[in-house]
């Protein structure tokens, strides 16, 4: 089995130094924080990126790999589009191969009612050109032709992408450096420093840096330093389990889901499978805290998130994680440098049953790697980014609710631009942050 490629062993590829001062300090190596790195770069603003473990050693290389414009919640589909325009251009620009193709991305239904479901999207697509289109049962045997079984039908995005998550990420921070970010790895932020209620610094276990405002990019951490400063945001996560297989190629080229199976292929020749839209949230003080804002989404999905009793030691929402902790000393972010969880073995060989199943002439697939990532979650499946009203110069940007690898770069040009305080180019007022504080109702928009 080979390991996860990148772990808390790996060497560091970003050592700093810490500088000592920044026009913006971002928190957090994954997509988002990288993303809007560069583009705060482009831009001329000197910026650091810290990162308490390795670029993209969380959820942002342990994805899926999908750039899906398809599906996505009309508020967000706008910048996914430019994201998907803005993923070409970067491929162009790293110094690697990060694997983007363009084979399209399929939902198949199985029953006529899944295919309604899916048809309720096209206006979505509608409203921003989008290349979807609804097949018959036909067409989708004429897709998929290696499929052992008939669909009802499927909807299809011709133009989504595809890459390997665990190259780009790093690629692009590499980008990055280049254009003059500084990324130190192994350097958790601890703590906002504050004068007058407003930002002066970062302090970091390698020290303070002077700069005026701060992005809080932290994945699945980031309501943990959030309320540490009195900023609740009802923020969750759950562990998704994912494997890599070795099997020929199908004809087939992008990325699917079929009853609870969802693969693409891989630059390697397999294909990454994974278990679609089934993971367990671990009940911790958190969970307790927001769980009846995420009744809506429990509601629409209620066979996919499986409640596990206890965070396991380490996780975000664990127990045993302290709420509270002296900037001066080491804090909850410098015990886990990457959080690798276990990944859900039953659920992975449920599912290698039911990819060999669907497709049988592809002969046994051999697995090579398992994984999992925690996914971090608000309760209307769409990101916070906003300004905090309360403390100038802090910028929220998470909770990107598992489909943030593909929106990335779209997401990091638009907050580079909050942060310049220049118009983002598109409506964000559906992640702002007063949505869950104001009596506005939890709304699951118009993504499938
Ligand atoms: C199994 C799985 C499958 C997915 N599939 C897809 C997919 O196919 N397509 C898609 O678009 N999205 C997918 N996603 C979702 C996507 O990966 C995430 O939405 C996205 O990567 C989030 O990026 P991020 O930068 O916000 O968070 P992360 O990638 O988690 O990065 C946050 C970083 O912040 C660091 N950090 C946290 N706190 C601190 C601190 N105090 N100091 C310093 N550093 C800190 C963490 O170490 C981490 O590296 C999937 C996610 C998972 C886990």
């Amino acid at each position: 089995m080979i390991p996860f490629p990148i772990s808390g062993a790996t060497p560091i590829a970003h050592p700093g130094p810490l500088p000592d001062s920044a026009d913006v300090a971002i928190i957090g190596a994954g997509v988002m924080g990288i993303c809007t790195a560069l583009f705060l770069a482009r831009k001329g603003q000197r910026v650091v990126v810290v990162e308490k473990g390795r670029v993209a050693g969380e959820q942002s290389a342990r994805n899926w790999g999908w750039i899906r414009q398809q599906g996505r919640d009309g508020a967000e589909l706008p910048i996914m589009v430019e994201a998907n325009r803005l993923w070409r251009q970067l491929a162009q620009e790293v110094d690697t191969d990060i694997g983007l193709a363009e084979g399209g991305v399929t939902y198949i239904a199985r029953t006529r009612d899944e295919l309604d479901s899916f048809a309720a999207w096209l206006p979505v697509a509608a409203s921003c050109d989008v290349d979807t289109r609804l097949l018959d049962a036909a067409e989708t045997a004429a897709l998929v032709p290696d499929a052992a079984r008939g669909f009802a039908g499927a909807l299809h995005t011709a133009s989504d992408l595809r890459a390997e998550p665990w190259r780009a990420v790093p690629a692009i921070a590499r980008r990055a450096a280049a254009d003059g970010v500084t990324i130190v790895e192994n350097c958790a932020a601890r703590a906002l420093d504050l004068e007058a209620g407003r930002i002066t610094g970062l302090l970091t276990e390698q020290g303070r840096v002077a700069v005026p405002q701060v992005v809080v990019a932290g994945g699945a951490w980031s309501s943990l330093f959030l309320r540490a400063h009195g900023v609740t945001i009802p923020q969750l996560a759950v562990r998704a389990s994912v494997m890599a297989v070795q099997a020929p190629a199908m004809a087939y080229p992008g990325a699917a889901e079929a009853g609870g199976t969802a693969w693409r292929p891989r630059a390697d020749g397999g294909y990454t499978l994974a278990p679609g839209f089934v993971h367990q949230l671990f009940l911790g003080p958190d969970a307790f805290r927001h769980l009846r804002a995420f009744v809506p989404q429990l509601r629409r999905n209620p066979l996919g998130t499986r409640l596990r009793p206890a965070a396991p030691r380490g996780y975000p929402d664990a127990w045993t994680t302290p709420r509270r902790w002296a900037p001066d000393g080491p804090g909850p972010f410098e015990a886990i440098r990457v959080l690798n969880p276990d990944p859900d073995l039953r659920s992975l060989g449920r599912l290698l049953r039911s990819f060999e199943a669907l497709f049988p002439d592809l002969g046994p697939p051999r697995v090579t790697a398992r994984w999992a990532g925690l996914i971090d979650t608000m309760p209307d499946v769409v990101p916070v980014v906003d300004r905090v009203a309360r403390i100038p110069g802090l910028i929220v940007a998470t909770g990107l609710s598992g489909h943030g690898f593909g929106i990335g770069p779209g997401m990091g040009r638009v907050v580079a631009d909050l942060v310049a305080g220049n118009d983002p180019g598109h409506d964000l007022t559906r992640f702002r942050l007063a949505r869950f504080s104001d009596g506005t109702a939890i709304d699951l928009g118009d993504g499938l």
